[in-house]
This record gives structure tokens, C-alpha cells and sequence, in this order.
């Protein structure tokens, strides 16, 4: 029996938010292709959290055990320690079922791997999604709805998922202009430390901080900060220092790349108020990394013809909410949802009407979310004052009380309405 024509739909980026587009477009009648520039060992090593939004997608929407799967840890809870060096605040999360989901902490390569089986699996719904490494997209026409690759090739399809990251390639032929990303002012060291080498060779920080237990510990001056937490059972420890560019004794500008160094003397030069025991631990690190933070403003579209850009290439963001994997999480479930009552092959008219619900109902709350995380570089504390003002939790129930695109798209409708 011939088969009939599939729904062509091609993902452009096997990140995060790639792939998990790949896994809510999963249906029978669609052939998902994911095309991937690096050969898809590329991501870091380091820990990332996904906020109780993108945990209620992932594990509860999509039924992927990502915690089991990809070693990840429930959060308890925030633990803001002062610049000496004193614990000054916590914040509970286990408690705040409201959410619907954990705030989770992964090794950001066990997450990936994680994504990468749910996307290609043959045991879930509709054609296992197929990944073409190396292959680099150079250009893109989403009125005719085809992509070219660095290789020559041209692809055709119905649907095209710009997933691109933060550097976009196709943004441009979306938006009509090049769009770069901007210099925020800050920079973030990274750092991830087997907790056996802590317990051994920091052993006051490790029984201070208990690095293993599943907590997020701050410790913030004025300007200056670090952002701490395990991953992979306890067993690794992460620890990003975000710094204004302006303190930084290094030159931020040629720190582009997430596998750019760092140098620790430099390193201990910023945190020189933060207490000895805190700093005995930057010594530890085999790979001191140093990466400048961009971000862009407020796209004036995310869609064009066949085309719509998700995760960072439509609103890359800064990393203080956390939340810049948790909205690609959300961009895909609003694809799943949108796309869901799809069943044949839908015309160009019919995908610009999707696409363009996708935007409406995504835009403002992912926007503002970009500005929440600008926001959350203000100072923690008074200038000259060890008293820290600043809240991990401030945005934390706008960001996290969410439950999928076509709520949140009723919930907006009915606020309009009361206005
Ligand atoms: C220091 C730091 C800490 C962070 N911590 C967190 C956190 O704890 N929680 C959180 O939610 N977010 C965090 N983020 C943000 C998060 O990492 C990003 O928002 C997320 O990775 C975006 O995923 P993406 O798939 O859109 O982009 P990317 O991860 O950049 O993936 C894009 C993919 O597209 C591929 N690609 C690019 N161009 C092309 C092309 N032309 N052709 C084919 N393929 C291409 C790339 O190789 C890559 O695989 C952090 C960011 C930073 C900088």
C-alpha cells in the first residue's frame, strides 16, 4: 500500500528547545527532522534548573521521567547566605504543590541525552524524530518553506522550527533585519566540582554548605554573586559567579564562547570580600570557565509564513529567573497544542493562522519574563551594607503558575474581558 504524505515538519537546532519541540509535535502522519550544525556532543558541562512550569511540561505533560532518566534533583529549596558569609534567608520549595511540578536540577548533558531519547523513541506516539548532524542551516525562505544547508542540500516543509539559539541564523529572514544578541553588563564564571574533591579538599565549605543536599545556595554582595547547586545525585557541584562586566579584571568582550577561560587569580580578585572558605573552592576547578551574558530585546514577531523561532532565538535571556530553557519548554508545549487538531497536511494559510495563535499567546508573558531577568541583576544589597534585600522568589509565582498554552490563552482572554 502506498503511503501517504506526511506533515513535513523540520526543526532547525538540537538543543533544548529543539528537541523538545520535536517531542510535543510528535503525531501520527508527521516526519519530524531535526537539523543539527555540531556533530551533538556539544553541550557543557554544567548543571541547569528547569522551574516548576517546564518540570509540569516535561514530566507530567509529556510523561518523560526526567528525573529517573536524567539523574535530576528536586530542588528543597533557596539558601541565601550574606557576603560574610552568614546564612540570611531561606525559601522553601518542596511545599509549593501549586505549581504543579519540582524546580529540578540537572547536569545540562544528562538533560539533553534525556530529550534526545523522548525525541527519537519508538515506544511514543507518531514517527521517531530524526536528527541530521552536521548540518548547518545557512539560509531559509518561510514563504516557500524551505531551508539550505552549508552543504548545498535544500529541504522542503510544511512547518519550520527555528530553534536555532541565541546567535539565530534564521531570525533574519523572519524579522526582515539582523538582529544581534546584546551585551547585558554581566559575565558569568563557571565552575562544577565532584562533591568528593569538596568534602577533601574544602572540607570548612562542605560542612557549612553540605554541597550534596538538593538546595540552591546564594551568596550575595552588592553587586557581585554566586549561584550554587548539585547535580547528578549529589555527586557534582556546580557554581556560576555572575559578575558586572564593569568588576571584572578580565576583558568580557573576548569571553564569547561557553568553553572561554577563566583566570582564577582574576576570579579571587572580584571576590575578594567573599569569605576564605568560599573562595578555597574556586581553586578546586579543573575547568574555570568565563562567558560573557547577551541577551535581546523584545522581538517585534517570532513568525513568518511557515517559520516561527522558539527558546533563545526568539527571546534569549539572561539566566537569573532560570528560566531560559523553562520558556523553550513552554514555546514547545504551545506548538504540541496549537498544532494538536492538525491531522492532514495543512496549507501555508493554515500554518501562518497557528503560528500566529502560538505568538499571541506566548509573546507578552515570555517578553516579560525577559525583563524579570534583567531586573534580577539589580544590586542584592545597599551599597556599602552586607544586608541582602535582594528576593530569589520575587517573580517566582508569575513565572512558575502556569499550566500550558491554551490556559494561559483563556486566562488572558478572560482578564481582557474584566477590563
Ligand atoms: C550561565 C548560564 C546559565 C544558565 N542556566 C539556566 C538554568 O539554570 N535554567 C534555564 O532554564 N536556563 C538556563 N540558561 C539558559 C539556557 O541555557 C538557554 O535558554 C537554553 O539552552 C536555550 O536553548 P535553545 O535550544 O534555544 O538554544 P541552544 O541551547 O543554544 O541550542 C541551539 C542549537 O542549535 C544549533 N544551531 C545553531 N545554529 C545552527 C544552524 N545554523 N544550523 C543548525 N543548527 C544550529 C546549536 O548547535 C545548538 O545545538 C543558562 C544560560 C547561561 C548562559
Amino acid at each position: 500500500m502506498p503511503l501517504s504524505t506526511p506533515f513535513r515538519i523540520i526543526i532547525c537546532g538540537g538543543g533544548i528547545a529543539g528537541l523538545a519541540a520535536a517531542i510535543a509535535l510528535r503525531a501520527p502522519g508527521r516526519e519530524i527532522t531535526i537539523l543539527e550544525q555540531s556533530r551533538l556532543a556539544s553541550e557543557i558541562g554544567a548543571t541547569i534548573s528547569l522551574q516548576p512550569n517546564a518540570s509540569a511540561i516535561l514530566q507530567r505533560e509529556w510523561g518523560v521521567d526526567s528525573v529517573k532518566e536524567a539523574r535530576g534533583m528536586i530542588d528543597h529549596g533557596f539558601r541565601i547566605f550574606n557576603v560574610e558569609g552568614k546564612l540570611v534567608n531561606t525559601v522553601p520549595l518542596v511545599s509549593k504543590t501549586e505549581y504543579g511540578g519540582d524546580r529540578v536540577m540537572y547536569h545540562r548533558q544528562d538533560l539533553h541525552a534525556c530529550l534526545l531519547r523522548a525525541a527519537t523513541s519508538k515506544n511514543r506516539a507518531g514517527q521517531p524524530a530524526v536528527i541530521r548532524t552536521s548540518s548547518k542551516v545557512v539560509d531559509c525562505d518561510p514563504l516557500e518553506g524551505t531551508v539550505s544547508l552549508e552543504s548545498g542540500d535544500q529541504l522542503v516543509a510544511d512547518l519550520i522550527v527555528a530553534a536555532d539559539g541565541i546567535h539565530s541564523s534564521i531570525r533574519s529572514s523572519v524579522i526582515g533585519c539582523e538582529v544581534k544578541a546584546i551585551p547585558t553588563g554581566f559575565s558569568a564564571y563557571r565552575m562544577v566540582i565532584p562533591t568528593d574533591v569538596l568534602a577533601k579538599e574544602a572540607p570548612e565549605f562542605t560542612a557549612l554548605l553540605q554541597p550534596a543536599k538538593p538546595f540552591t545556595t546564594m551568596m550575595l554582595a552588592h553587586s557581585c554573586r554566586l549561584i550554587m547547586g548539585p547535580a547528578r545525585e549529589g555527586s557534582s557541584y556546580s557554581i556560576v559567579g555572575l559578575v558586572p562586566d564593569g568588576k571584572l579584571q578580565e576583558d568580557a568582550d573576548s569571553k564569547q564562547s561557553w568553553v572561554s577561560r577563566g583566570d582564577l587569580g582574576q576570579m579571587l580578585e572580584t571576590y575578594k570580600e567573599f569569605p576564605e572558605w568560599m573562595k578555597a573552592v574556586f581553586a578546586q576547578a579543573k575547568d574555570l570557565g568565563l562567558w560573557q551574558l547577551r541577551d535581546i530585546d523584545p522581538l517585534k514577531t517570532w513568525t513568518k509564513g511557515r517559520v516561527i523561532l522558539i527558546g533563545d532565538a526568539a527571546h534569549a535571556m539572561l539566566p537569573t529567573q532560570g528560566q531560559g530553557a523553562s520558556q523553550a519548554f513552554e514555546d514547545a508545549e504551545a506548538l504540541g497544542a496549537y498544532f494538536e487538531d492538525v491531522h492532514g497536511i495543512p496549507n501555508r494559510e493554515d500554518v501562518e493562522e497557528i503560528l500566529s495563535k502560538v505568538f499571541q499567546c506566548r509573546y507578552e508573558r515570555a517578553s516579560l519574563i525577559q525583563e524579570y531577568s534583567r531586573d534580577s541583576t539589580k544590586p542584592a544589597t545597599a551599597k556599602g551594607s552586607s544586608e541582602v534585600t535582594l528576593r530569589p522568589d520575587e517573580f517566582m509565582d508569575y513565572n512558575c503558575g502556569y499550566k500550558g498554552a491554551k490556559e494561559w490563552q483563556s486566562r488572558s482572554v478572560a482578564a481582557a474581558a474584566l477590563e
